[in-house]
């Protein structure tokens, strides 16, 4: 029988409101986060980093100027990877963010590619939907990367002048005038001259990415590099 007298607050709390697995829907158990170990070695892995023209740099290719590019899961509809980065987007898991953040910057790390970059940025929110969500979902991933793929993070530098709507039921072309000028510079001394790694949660047309990253290279002597969470169908 188990002495829930001593037992940690954490371990109190789940007594009574159990946490869940996003994956599977199972009570977590022991040192569990937000997935279960099974969902954890289940995932989705796309883990292409190392990989030249891999199928986030297809993805990209015509459209982005970039160095490399790289994606760690695949993203459907009713997979795990949706409910990751749901969890990271809306439900505030910031521990879940900074741990998918570490897992990329591993591979990042690892694979050579990118060792000529010179800082983080996160894709920039919108203010009125930084407003509303409280803070930026890629900001989170690029603390976590920087655990394991040591850049400085330039968060400030991107402004979104635009507030895009929800782009789900709209087409490949109607994406692209729907995001068209959607970021300007800040801060061009934050940027100008480095190789730029660009982070965001997922990829789908790469209208968005492409749109960050024109404004970035048009700053002399920059490069862009872009680093994803997951890879939607295109
Ligand atoms: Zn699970």
């Amino acid at each position: 029988m188990r002495h829930y007298r001593f037992a940690p607050l954490q371990e109190l709390l789940r007594l009574f409101f159990p946490a869940i697995c996003y994956g599977c829907g199972q009570p977590l158990e022991g040192d569990e986060q937000s997935l279960c170990v099974h969902c954890m070695s289940h995932l989705p892995l796309a883990r292409n980093a190392a990989i030249v023209d891999n199928a986030t740099e297809l993805r990209l290719m015509g459209r982005v100027h970039f160095d490399a590019a790289a994606s760690y899961m695949y993203f459907k509809q009713g997979l795990v990877s949706q409910r990751i980065v749901h969890a990271i987007k809306y439900r505030g898991d910031e521990a879940l963010g900074l741990r998918m953040g570490l897992l990329m910057g591993r591979d990042l790390a690892q694979c050579g590619r990118f060792d000529s970059v010179d800082c983080l940025v996160p894709v920039p929110l919108h203010r009125s939907k930084l407003w509303q969500r409280g803070y930026n979902q890629s900001l989170l991933l690029c603390q976590g990367i920087a655990k394991t793929f040591p850049r400085p993070i330039v968060a400030d530098a991107l402004v979104r002048v635009i507030a895009t709507d929800t782009q789900t039921d709209k087409d490949r072309i109607g994406r692209m005038d729907n995001i068209h000028k959607a970021f300007m510079v800040r801060n061009v001394s934050a940027l100008q001259g480095r190789h730029v790694l660009l982070v965001d949660d997922v990829l789908t047309t790469g209208a968005t990415l492409s749109e960050c990253a024109d404004v970035v290279l048009a700053l002399p002597d920059t490069k862009v590099s872009i680093a994803t969470l997951t890879l939607a169908n295109g």
